[in-house]
């Protein structure tokens, strides 16, 4: 991939991990906040349920975090838009709709046929 391409793809993820590192902290900041003023059970169980949302939230975007810190590794080491299973290149129209995607479109495809549970989001 050219140099320009890589440059963009970097700060396509690179944006991407900020705005996430953001949204990440309101929500912290949001787990916190409301259980201070919970004057009924009613609210605290409300609250529960918010609570419980927010930390499934949390463990999806590390999850999407730790994609995001391995594509900017591979930029670096200009492994990014090579399939990680067949070596062919990444078609970058895919690349554009799924940054940190790390296989081509068949290999992804077979993939998730295989383990269907594991399909990538
Ligand atoms: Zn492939």
């Amino acid at each position: 991939m050219q140099a320009e391409r890589l440059d963009f793809f970097k700060k396509m993820l690179t944006e991407r991990r900020d705005a996430l590192l953001r949204e990440a902290g309101a929500e912290l900041r949001a787990l916190v906040d409301p259980r201070e003023a919970a004057p009924d059970a009613l609210d605290a169980a409300v609250e529960e349920t918010d609570r419980d949302f927010s930390l499934r939230l949390q463990d999806r975007e590390r999850k999407l975090l730790h994609k995001i810190e391995e594509a900017v590794l591979r930029i670096q080491s200009g492994d990014y838009g090579t399939c990680e299973a067949c070596g062919a290149e990444i078609d970058e129209r895919r690349l554009m709709a799924r940054p940190v995607a790390t296989q081509c479109i068949d290999c992804q495809t077979e993939a998730e046929q295989m383990e269907p549970r594991r399909r990538a989001f």
